[in-house]
């Protein structure tokens, strides 16, 4: 059966060399790195991711900006709080939690993100410059995958890899980073045919389909290295995009769900503002070290 792939561990580790980078910023730049979280509303869920980014950022050693607006606070009203961390010399990183409410545009909202700040990697300018192979901000949880698949399989020249899911947040960040480490991708979604086919084919799976346990053992060639995205919440508990148990089976590494891409999210942000702390504050780093 498949070796668990252990993104707990490979986050905690991540986190500790974000720790000893942020220390040795904060010598160097006279200040901490800094990212600001943006909240609107009261959802329950977003108000956990924000909980939990602002105590990993302060556990870092890095300082945690969090900014609260009622569900009705006018577009307007948040573009300008925008416009103020944008100018904050003490803000490395702003990250706008989605979604928010109908009322708001969120592509006007990121767009008014300065793409130096833009630790999620959303803004087009920073998707662009993934896309061309510029120095840019990728963002989060497919740069965490790209990070598990190179431990887990060194280099990735060559490789077949299936994403299913074509997302601006996953599905289409994840096939560009994949593109760019040389695998031959092939991006399936909503309305693809004969997925099985293709799933058949690859050597790396990455599920960011939104549908818990869709991706079948059967589907996959033995010996495939599977990494699942997905986070649905079931009466049995969170469940991942793939059914765990048949892939399990004939992978042979897979993700779990808990423990797997998730805890490399959040890990993967640390490290983002981090580099992008340097960058502002135009202080030498190896970036390659994280
Ligand atoms: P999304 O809904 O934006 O995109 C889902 C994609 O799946 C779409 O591109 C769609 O074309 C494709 N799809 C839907 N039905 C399909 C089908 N029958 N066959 C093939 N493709 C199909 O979702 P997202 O934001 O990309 O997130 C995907 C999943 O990852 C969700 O479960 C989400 O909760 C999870 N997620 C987890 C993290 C994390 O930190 N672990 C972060 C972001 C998203």
């Amino acid at each position: 059966t498949a070796r668990i792939i252990d993104g707990k561990a490979a986050a905690a580790d991540l986190r500790a060399r974000v720790g000893d980078a942020a220390a040795a910023f904060e010598a160097k730049a006279g200040r901490k790195a800094g990212l600001a979280v943006v909240l609107v509303g009261e959802d329950p869920a977003s108000a956990v991711y924000v909980r939990s980014k602002g105590k990993a950022t302060v556990a870092a050693g890095m300082a945690s900006f969090e900014h609260r607006l009622d569900a009705d606070v006018a577009e307007a009203d948040l573009l300008a709080l925008v416009d103020r961390l944008n100018a904050d010399p003490a803000v490395d990183g702003i990250l706008v939690q989605l979604p928010l409410p109908k009322h708001i545009r969120e592509s006007v909202v990121i767009e008014r993100i300065v793409p130096e700040k833009d630790v999620d990697g959303f803004h087009p300018v920073n998707a662009g410059r993934l896309a061309t192979g510029l120095e840019g901000f990728v963002p989060c949880t497919p740069l965490g995958c790209l990070m598990l698949l190179k431990t887990e399989l060194g280099d990735l020249t060559g490789k077949d890899a299936v994403v299913i899911g074509r997302s601006n947040i996953v599905g289409k960040p994840m096939a560009a980073l994949l593109t760019r480490a040389s695998a031959t991708v092939t991006i399936a979604h909503s309305r693809t045919k004969d997925l099985a086919g293709h799933v058949a084919r690859a050597d790396i799976v990455v599920a960011a389909v939104g549908i818990a346990q869709f991706v079948k053992g059967e589907w996959l060639k033995p010996g495939a290295t599977v990494i699942d995205v997905g986070i649905n919440r079931t009466d049995t508990g969170l469940v991942g995009d793939v059914d765990f148990d048949s892939a399990a089976s004939v992978a042979a590494a897979i993700t779990p769900v808990p423990g797997g891409v998730g805890p490399m999210t959040i890990a993967v942000l640390l490290r983002n503002t981090l580099v992008a702390a340097y960058r502002n504050a135009d202080v030498a780093f190896d970036e390659d070290s994280l």
